[in-house]
């Protein structure tokens, strides 16, 4: 018996590219026939006929699955449900777009095979078509995130990887709720190899992520795999306390050698202003942190299924 790729592709409101992405990954499919598949086509709360058009498509093709969430879980619920419930000795992560261009495969697929690596992931050198402000903000957040974390964070990864099946059960092995699949990927070691791609545009629909939903997961993705912001606020602390009590001494110096009277109303607001606003600020990190391991401390599952035929 040949060896099994399972294909999972999260969904959400896909009704337009649904069909065009089967129709490309079975004419890969047939061209790798060395190869059986299986297509995950995770349906992550879609308010259009999404999992309408793939349960046609699983009733005409058994290699189909379907699996429905009850509600919008988000992209990260949608891979680790599908990775749960992968069967493949090999499992590939692809978006319904199209922007993960599925003729990548027989050549990730040969990197695994005859190169030996673990898994093959993808990087798109150019973001050729994003707004500018959007591609700024994400090399300083890929910048940052790498300075920050020891794990190492590739720019312009994309979430399109080839793994076997040991790497898959290392990621679900991962029970975390707060998942921020990128770092988890680098987390759990292996060798991996990047292939690099220009960026392509989505085929049909809409992009899923504002501009501020980007930003929420950019902080998530910080919060999850760095600790850093918490060491910086006892930094700020120590650096605030050296510099009262230099001007402490400053003062009572000066008071005694000129006896000044007390003056500066506007530059000790200006201080206390500061001072309330960067304990905010830290309070507020903090609170991140605790607000996340609340989260975790629930314990409540990744994803809800309401549907599926795996
Ligand atoms: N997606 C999902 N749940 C969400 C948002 C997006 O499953 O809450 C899926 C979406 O259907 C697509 C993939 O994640 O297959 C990438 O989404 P999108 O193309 O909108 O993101 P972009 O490529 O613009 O980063
Ligand atoms: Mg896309």
């Amino acid at each position: 018996m040949s060896e099994l790729i399972s294909v999972i592709v999260p969904c959400y409101n896909e009704s337009r590219t649904i069909e065009i992405f089967y129709q490309e990954i079975t004419k890969i499919s047939s061209v790798m026939d060395k190869y059986d598949f299986e297509y995950i086509f995770v349906d992550d709360g879609s308010k259009d006929d999404t999992l309408d058009i793939v349960k046609n498509l699983s009733k005409e093709d058994s290699r189909v699955k379907y699996i429905s969430f009850s509600r919008n879980f988000g992209k990260e619920s949608g891979i680790y449900a599908g990775l749960e419930k992968s069967k493949g000795d090999y499992a590939v992560v692809m978006d319904a777009d199209l922007q993960d261009p599925p003729s990548l495969l027989p050549e990730m697929m040969r990197c695994i095979d005859e190169e030996g690596y673990d898994s093959v992931a993808t990087r798109r050198v150019t973001r050729k078509g994003e707004p500018p402000i959007r591609s700024f903000f994400a090399r300083q957040f890929y910048k940052l995130m790498n300075k920050i974390s020891k794990t190492e964070i590739v720019d312009g990864a994309r979430d399109y990887r080839l793994m076997t099946r040991q790497f898959v059960n290392a990621i679900l092995q991962i029970q975390e709720y707060n998942r921020f699949s990128k770092g988890i990927y680098g987390w759990v070691g292996f060798n991996t190899k990047w292939l690099e791609y220009e960026n392509v545009e989505r085929v049909r629909g809409e992009t899923k992520w504002s501009f501020w939903k980007l930003l929420v997961y950019a902080v998530d993705g910080i919060i999850a795999f760095s600790t850093v912001p918490l060491t910086l606020s006892v930094f700020f602390g120590l650096m605030f306390c050296f510099i009262a009590l230099v001007a402490t001494v400053y003062i009572v110096f000066k008071t005694i050698l000129y006896g000044d009277p007390v003056a500066g109303w506007p530059s000790m607001m200006c201080i206390i202003l500061m001072l309330g606003g960067i304990q905010l600020f830290c309070i507020g990190i903090l609170g991140e942190y605790l607000s996340k391991t609340y989260l975790e401390s629930k314990n409540r599952p990744i994803y809800i299924c309401k549907e599926t035929n795996t």
